[in-house]
């Protein structure tokens, strides 16, 4: 029960990587120096490296004896449209980009498991290490898999790893079956009829038809979904209007809704039509909704999650390792990785003092003393998957 040592032998050299990583974000499907970065360093472990990707994803392939056993490793690379707020040397260079959600570290600890795997070679079959573009609500986990990521790689498992705020260093949370919400974005377009501010008997009036749209919605989780179902839904912009005295033409809704199960993702599309289109003829005025599932729910496969809970227990023990973590609103796209091979998708702490600051905030920075934690796990998974003479 330890960490694997060559790799906290690495701690310094990975702190380097994620900082120089953390200095230079890159939004989605832009990834080009962080792609470039990460090739070039995998080619120096001798590892086979194929770019584009799913544009700007890039996967490694290291080989070693002759098994046909096959693993995939996944992390994402991209930043995130905010203006970071912290002032310590290896802030954002690009204004208004930040690594606020982490990836900087996720793709330092599959670097830090691929230099080390690539050294030791302590294992038997193949593993492929993803570095994958957008995971940020733009679709680089389907892109890479459109693009023939499983066909061409072949993994017979794949796993991935984000880090939890909050959570103490040194701990993992795994769940097995549903852990992340499937996520929606929508937008209803309400089309009023424009006159004076102070004729509205001459008009529609599409402001006081998006307030009574937004309130209604809300409806949808309280007294449709069945109370043991888990939903939110969320309108988190109302756009209307330039003047103080014009009653606009139109307005547009837009916000996200997130579920467990597709069957409950299919009820709010349903009613969210049904309640925009009908409160809006009400009024006399016309909706349009448009919904678009941006994510599937993710679902770990219970084979895969006893697995990498049985890797964590040999790092941390299972007192450190939390089996039941509550279900996590936001989503996540290695979802769609999880639809096509089996697998499982763990957090590691990030600190529940330094590296508390929750992630999507201006003060997050990924706690460089996670680094070993997750660099082990992906590595004692490959030597324990594709273990020698199995
Ligand atoms: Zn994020
Ligand atoms: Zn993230």
């Amino acid at each position: 029960m330890a960490l694997v040592r060559e790799i906290e032998a690495l701690a310094g050299e990975m702190t380097a990587w994620r900082r120089d990583i953390h200095a230079h974000p890159e939004l989605g499907f832009q990834e080009t120096r962080t792609a470039a970065f990460v090739s070039s360093e995998l080619k120096k472990f001798g590892i086979e490296v194929h770019q584009g990707v799913g544009k700007t994803g890039v996967v490694g392939v290291l080989k070693s004896g002759s098994s046909k056993r096959t693993v995939g490793l996944r992390a994402d690379m991209d930043a995130l449209p905010i203006a970071e707020a912290n002032t310590f040397a290896h802030k954002s260079t690009r204004p208004g980009v930040m690594h606020a959600c982490g990836h900087d570290g996720h793709t330092t600890m599959l670097l830090g498991a691929a230099k080390y795997l690539a050294a030791t070679r302590k294992f038997d079959g193949t593993v492929h290490f993803i570095f994958q573009p957008a995971e940020e609500g733009i679709g680089g986990a389907k892109a890479m898999i459109d693009d023939g990521l499983f066909r061409r790689f072949p993994c017979e498992a794949v796993f991935g790893m984000h880090n939890r705020p909050g959570m103490p260093l040194g701990r993992f949370a795994v769940r097995s079956g549903p852990m992340m919400a499937g996520g929606a974005f929508f937008d209803i377009d309400i089309e009023g009829v424009g006159s004076h501010g102070a004729r509205p008997e001459s008009g529609v009036d599409p402001v006081l038809v998006a307030a009574h749209v937004t309130a209604a919605l809300q409806s949808i989780v309280a007294r449709n979904v069945r109370p043991v179902d888990t939903a939110v839904l969320s309108v988190t912009q109302i756009h209307s209007g330039d003047a103080y005295n014009v009653i606009p033409q139109r307005a547009r809704l837009s916000g996200t809704a997130r579920c467990f199960s597709n069957e409950v993702m299919a009820l709010i599309e349903r009613n969210l039509k049904r309640l925009a289109e009908s409160v809006a003829q009400g009024f006399g005025a016309k909706a349009t909704t448009d919904f678009r599932v941006t994510f599937p729910p993710l679902l770990n496969h219970p084979q895969e999650a006893e697995f990498a809970a049985s890797i964590c227990n040999d790092i941390v023990g299972a007192e450190n390792v939390r089996r039941d973590p509550p279900l996590i609103m936001a989503s996540e796209d290695f979802a769609f990785m999880l639809n096509e091979v089996p697998g499982c998708y763990i957090n590691v702490g990030n600190g529940d003092g330094e590296g508390a600051c929750e992630v999507h905030n201006p003060s997050y920075d990924f706690n460089d003393r996670a680094n070993p934690y997750g660099a082990s796990f992906f590595a004692r998974l490959v030597e324990q998957r594709l273990r020698v003479g199995l």
